[in-house]
């Protein structure tokens, strides 16, 4: 492992990767996918992702997968489940990986958002990273298992999903009444990250074993409705905006789940100083230590919610008119929780931090209590083919266990009992992290290569008779 600057990767959140040489006439198979993928416009709502489906299942239909649509009460919105049959020897690996995407704001793109352009090596547009670069991964790895004709001691299944990005036809509905079609060992999915410095060298791989989980919290302000010529002091736009500064000035307590202790540890033993001893000191049990970290280490935005609960206002809804002070004013506080955390209990401090009886605070959807999902067991022959091929394709870069510091559609199958491996199957600067669900989001024409690679070694290690 080169001990090379990370500092640069983890305080430095505008890094611009060299441009590479690269034509668009040299697209890798990979590459040449994911561009037909970003120009089927999928963003949800509607999503409409039957449309990216039909496209998959033309390109694995002729290579032997047995394909299955299975339609949802919205037309044009369905999953695919492909399988490739091994002998059955084995229970089948999986990958998922989802079709729909968020919204653009067109007008902050430099590029068509759904034109697939190619620029410096690059592809842009929305999905690049997340995830129809991983649908594009994820196709060619299984397509090479059927083309190299390997023989397969268990069943490859491929998952296209719908609602990913918004409810309600995700693959926990999917799960409900075809289950048996998508039921596996163990499976692939999005999650952690192979982490690039922008020279396209990769520091750490992160595989995700365990997802945060969103909630929603509503403030609602009560004052007296009343004319605005003749303002009073509870005016219910001014104490929410009150309770949203408090909220924002609180900072929730480290929590450490054992995945993001081997994360940070990682990350003390591939970095240089200073932030090696930042990393080191986050793991200790000097409290003064900790708290010095912390500042450091949390000026990097993913890594400081990694490592607790956090809130981000991301709704308001005050007033209707200009001469009326409305009677309440409504916020929308967006909460990723570490697992095991109990939504209930977020309230209560929430309802601490802003001591204002005007101002009451709500679940969106209430809560019986913290989820009870455990973590994927690092202890599997996924996990450890992953981890091989990992090593393998990016020299000298640490494999880590990682907490994912948002949400997936891995819980359809966690639920179950089922692992689930997440990560972005290709390697990824800092720069480029932060583009996802941002502006000109891209990924690297090599960095899907390689990711392709990676995985198909994987499944071949894994799902191979051998
Ligand atoms: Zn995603």
């Amino acid at each position: 492992m080169k001990q090379v600057a990370l500092v640069a990767l983890v305080v430095s959140l505008s890094l611009i990767a060299a441009p590479r040489a690269q034509s668009d006439q040299a697209l890798n198979p990979t590459a040449a996918l994911l561009q037909e993928l970003i120009r089927v416009d999928t963003s949800n709502p509607p999503g409409l992702e039957g449309r990216i489906d039909e496209l998959i299942a033309a390109r694995l239909r002729p290579l032997g997968f047995e394909i299955l649509i299975v339609p949802t009460p919205v037309e044009g919105k369905s999953h695919l489940i492909a399988r490739l049959r091994g002998d059955g020897s084995r229970r089948p690996v999986l990958l998922a990986s989802h079709a729909d995407v968020v919204g653009v704001e067109k007008e902050k793109w430099t590029v068509d958002p759904f034109g697939g352009q190619v620029k410096d090596g690059r592809i842009y547009g929305r999905g690049a990273l997340d995830f129809k670069g991983g649908i594009a991964v994820f196709a060619r790895a299984v397509m090479q298992l059927a083309e190299n004709k390997v023989p397969l001691a268990r069943d490859v299944i491929f998952v296209v999903e719908a609602d990913e990005e918004s409810a309600p036809y995700n693959t926990t509905w999917l799960a409900q009444t075809h289950w048996s079609d998508m039921d596996c060992e163990f499976a692939l999915n999005e999650g952690g990250w192979i982490m690039a410095d922008d020279n396209g060298h990769v520091r750490y791989v992160s595989v995700s074993t365990a997802d945060k989980t969103s909630i929603s919290v509503i403030l609602t302000a009560h004052g007296t409705s009343t004319h605005s010529s003749m303002p009073r002091a509870d005016n219910a736009i001014t104490s929410l905006s009150k309770a949203i500064a408090k909220l924002s000035a609180y900072e929730t307590p480290i929590q450490l789940t054992p995945s993001t202790r081997r994360f940070f540890t990682t990350l003390a033993n591939t970095s240089p100083p200073p932030m090696a001893a930042s990393f080191r000191d986050l793991i200790g049990t000097d409290a003064a230590a900790v708290a010095r970290a912390d500042r450091e280490i949390s000026r990097d935005p993913l890594l400081h919610a990694i490592m607790r609960n956090t809130l981000a206002p991301v709704m308001l809804n005050a007033g209707f008119r200009n001469n009326v002070i409305p009677g309440s004013a409504d916020a929308t506080i967006n909460v990723r929780i570490i697992p095991g955390t109990d939504p209930n209990q977020i309230v209560r401090d929430f309802e601490r931090v802003i001591g204002d009886p005007a101002v009451s605070v709500r679940l969106s959807t209430p809560s019986a209590g913290p989820s009870r999902i455990p973590a994927s067991s690092e202890d599997t022959d996924l996990y450890r083919a992953l981890e091989r091929e990992a090593r393998a394709t990016f020299t000298g870069a640490e494999v880590t266990p990682y907490l994912f510091q948002a949400g997936t559609d891995a819980g359809a199958w966690r639920n179950r009992g089922v692992p689930v491996y997440g990560i972005y199957p290709y390697p990824i600067t800092a720069d480029q992290l932060t583009r996802m669900h941002g502006n000109d989001e891209n990924v690297s024409v090599e960095s899907l290569r390689q990711g392709t690679e990676m995985i198909y070694k994987t499944l071949v290690d894994v799902a191979s008779k051998h």
